[in-house]
This record gives C-alpha cells, sequence and structure tokens, in this order.
C-alpha cells in the first residue's frame, strides 16, 4: 500500500505550485551587478524530472524575502543544468547576490510557455538583447548552436549601457567563432579601451546582413527598445509574426491563476513571456 502511495506521489511530483530546495553549484560574477547561478534540486529525482523549453522562467524563493520569476538562461541540451543570470535590483535579488556555493533556495515551475521552436527552425535567427534582456535569449542561442543543422544563420545584436556591463563575455566570444554565426556588439557609454560600436543596440540594425522573408527576429530587452526594434523590423519587411519578444511583467502565482501579470484577456506567465508581434499588438499598451 505504502509503495503504492509512494509511485502515486512519483507520477504527480513535481506539482506545478510546489517549491522544492536547490542548492547553489556555482557562482558566476557577470558584472558589478549580476551573477549567474547554477542550481541543482537537492532531490536527484527531481533533479531528473525537471525539463524546460528555452524562454521558460522559474519561480525562485529565497528565505525572508519571497518570490521572484527568473528566466532560465541555460539550454535543456546543456550539461550544466539549470543557469540563472540575475541583476540586483531590490530585496529578493540582492540578498540572493549575498549567496555563496552551497547556499539553498527554493524553485518551482518550469512556467510559461517558452520559445515557438516550431516556428524556428529552417530559418535564419536574429537576436537582439540588450542588458540582463540576453538571458533568456542565451539559452535558445544554446540550443540553436546545439542543433545547428536545424537552423540558418544566426546574427546576436546585443547592447549594454558600458562594456563593464556586457554579460556572457565568455559566450559572446565563444559564439563568434561558430561559423554561420555574427555577434555585434554595441555600449551607449564608452571607456578609454572600447574600440567597438557606440550607441543602442537599434543602430545595429541597419549594419546586419539579414534577409527579411526567411528570418526570425527574437528580442529581448527593455520595453521602448523592443518598441524601436519592431518598427524599424517591419520597415525591413519582417512579418509581425516573424517577430517574436518576451515580455516581462510583475506576476506572483506564475500559473495563470492570480491575475497579476494580466496584459488584456492574456497573462503573461501563462500564455506568454513569449508573444510574437502579432499577438503583442493587440494587447493594450504594451508597446
Ligand atoms: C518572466 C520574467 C522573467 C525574468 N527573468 C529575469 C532574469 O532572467 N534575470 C533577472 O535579473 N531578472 C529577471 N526578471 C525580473 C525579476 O523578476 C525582478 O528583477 C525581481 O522580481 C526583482 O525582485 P527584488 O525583490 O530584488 O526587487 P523589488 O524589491 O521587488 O524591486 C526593486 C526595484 O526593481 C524594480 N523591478 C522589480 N521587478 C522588475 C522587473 N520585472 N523589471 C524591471 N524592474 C523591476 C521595482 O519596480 C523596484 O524599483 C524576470 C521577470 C519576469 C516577469
Amino acid at each position: 500500500m505504502k509503495d503504492r502511495a509512494q509511485a502515486l506521489v512519483r507520477e504527480v511530483v513535481p506539482n506545478i505550485y510546489h517549491p522544492y530546495p536547490a542548492f547553489i553549484k556555482e557562482v558566476k560574477e557577470e558584472t558589478g551587478d549580476i551573477k549567474t547561478f547554477t542550481l541543482a534540486f537537492a532531490d536527484q529525482e527531481i533533479q531528473d524530472r525537471f525539463v524546460f523549453r528555452t524562454g521558460q522562467f522559474v519561480l525562485v524563493s529565497v528565505f525572508n524575502c519571497g518570490e521572484a520569476p527568473f528566466s532560465i538562461c541555460s539550454s535543456p541540451t546543456s550539461s550544466k543544468g539549470l543557469e540563472l543570470s540575475i541583476k540586483k535590483m531590490g530585496l529578493l535579488t540582492g540578498e540572493i547576490h549575498r549567496y555563496r556555493v552551497g547556499d539553498a533556495v527554493c524553485l518551482r515551475g518550469p512556467y510559461g510557455n517558452g520559445f515557438p521552436l516550431e516556428q524556428l527552425y529552417g530559418h535564419d535567427l536574429l537576436f537582439v538583447g540588450g542588458g540582463i534582456g540576453l538571458a533568456p535569449l542565451r539559452s535558445l542561442i544554446q540550443y540553436v548552436l546545439a542543433k545547428r543543422s536545424e537552423f540558418g544563420r544566426l546574427t546576436l545584436l546585443y547592447g549594454a549601457r558600458t562594456p563593464e556591463d556586457i554579460v556572457f563575455e565568455d559566450d559572446l566570444t565563444a559564439w563568434s567563432k561558430e561559423k554561420e554565426v555574427e555577434v555585434v556588439t554595441t555600449v551607449y557609454q564608452a571607456n578609454a579601451e572600447w574600440e567597438g560600436n557606440i550607441g543602442p543596440v537599434t543602430n545595429l540594425l541597419e549594419k546586419a546582413a539579414i534577409s527579411p522573408s526567411n528570418t526570425k527576429a527574437i528580442l529581448c530587452g527593455h520595453p521602448a527598445i523592443i518598441s524601436y526594434l519592431v518598427f524599424d523590423l517591419l520597415k525591413m519587411g519582417l512579418a509581425e509574426d516573424a517577430i517574436i519578444s518576451t515580455l516581462e511583467r510583475n506576476m506572483k502565482c506564475g500559473v495563470g491563476k492570480c491575475g497579476h501579470c494580466s496584459i488584456g484577456s492574456k497573462f503573461t506567465c501563462m500564455h506568454g513571456p513569449v508573444f510574437t508581434y502579432r499577438e503583442m499588438k493587440e494587447f493594450p499598451s504594451v508597446l
């Protein structure tokens, strides 16, 4: 009887509402205010069952601070497992930045729709990201590179505030050496050593050699930048459903129950956070 009960529990675990303890395995300082945490569930069975899609997020609970959503920035194909890149903003993120290897948080999820891979296969991909917005894109870029023959050319345009604010520097260097991959970076404010582009990431679009009829653009960043990008991409001839972006809304439950993250009739946590421009333009005052 006990065995059957345990088997039943195993069948339904992981419960979508249930936070599970996870340990920090590695902490990497990306910039002065962004750290990447590698996490592993305390329970190996939960770890083995944890499957996610690129573009999904988890809710992280930190003792005495509450819960907050973070995009998974590693790919399901990565041997490193679950990575979250977290920018210090306030209470919870400030606290987790004090955490060291071996400290524990709780995780629930994965939540959200993730990137529409089925619409991306066979196409050239243009990624445009700003600041910490590279986090969810990194998951998809890693995935695309792991399954290289299933996608066309990959272009990444990335903008940061200053050279010191550039995240995933090792990845950017490694990706730029891959075949059929172009990585272009820019900063708003250069320092004495910076020899690259200066200005907003939107300025890089005109330099990108893309074929609009075969390109899907995947964007993540500040909503104001996304608006400019969408405008320029439409002008370049991309179709409305070839422009895909993640939308961040303050959220609580993560599973479409509380209504915190609703935009019109949709919940960002459940129907998003990834939407095409065709979907986004129906939402009230999103862009
Ligand atoms: C789907 C989703 C995915 C996310 N992925 C990531 C990620 O990969 N990495 C990451 O660093 N952050 C990510 N965020 C944002 C992250 O959840 C917030 O930064 C976090 O909740 C802040 O918590 P806090 O307690 O430290 O800040 P609080 O004390 O709650 O707030 C501190 C300040 O930050 C501002 N703030 C809070 N949330 C946001 C937000 N979403 N956007 C802009 N400003 C905000 C507040 O207005 C306030 O001024 C994501 C958010 C969503 C909805």
